[in-house]
């Protein structure tokens, strides 16, 4: 394989609204959104807030919290603890870095594309098996599905456009 096209994190700017690139971003970055705010999106907010919540109630009434004590473990347990909401910023933003990178390399004629982990870091076996898949048509999902990284929260996985 030959990589000609190599877009990393920082490769593609988004700030191309109105363009080709911009608007197929935008409309990707609209499916996410609605797919974290679906209840049984398969990365919902909604359905892992409720289950925060809900371990955090039965907990409190078990060990009898004060409502102060409850609001203040909610505030720091829940799904939009500071950590949490990094963690989904950092993968939304890099989801929507890769779609633009997909964008970019489709609107450069790019005809394949090829997953790769990062040697350096645990890689998951659905990671692995994306990578294992080899050159692939630019239009057509990896084994898991997916169209580009990042697969999961903390992916660190890399999108090579191939040329022949
Ligand atoms: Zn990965």
């Amino acid at each position: 394989m030959s990589a000609a096209y190599v877009f990393g994190s920082n490769a593609v700017a988004l700030d191309g609204a109105g363009n080709d690139i911009g608007t197929r971003v935008a409309e990707y970055v609209q499916e996410r959104i609605a797919n974290l705010i679906s209840i049984d999106g398969n990365m919902s907010v909604v359905a892992s807030t409720q289950q925060a919540l809900s371990d955090l109630i039965i907990k409190a009434v078990a060990e009898e919290w004060t409502p102060i004590e409850l609001a203040r473990a909610i505030e720091q347990d829940t799904a939009f603890s500071a950590e949490r909401a990094e963690l989904i910023a950092d993968t939304e933003l890099s989801a929507a870095e890769y779609a633009g990178a997909l964008g970019a390399m489709t609107e450069a004629g790019v005809e394949q594309k090829a997953w790769e982990t990062d040697p350096e870091s645990d890689t998951c076996d659905d990671c692995a098996e994306n990578e294992d898949d080899g050159d692939i048509g630019i239009d057509e999902p990896f084994s898991s599905g997916d169209f580009a990284p990042p697969l999961h929260p903390r992916c660190v996985c890399d999108l090579v456009g191939v040329s022949n």
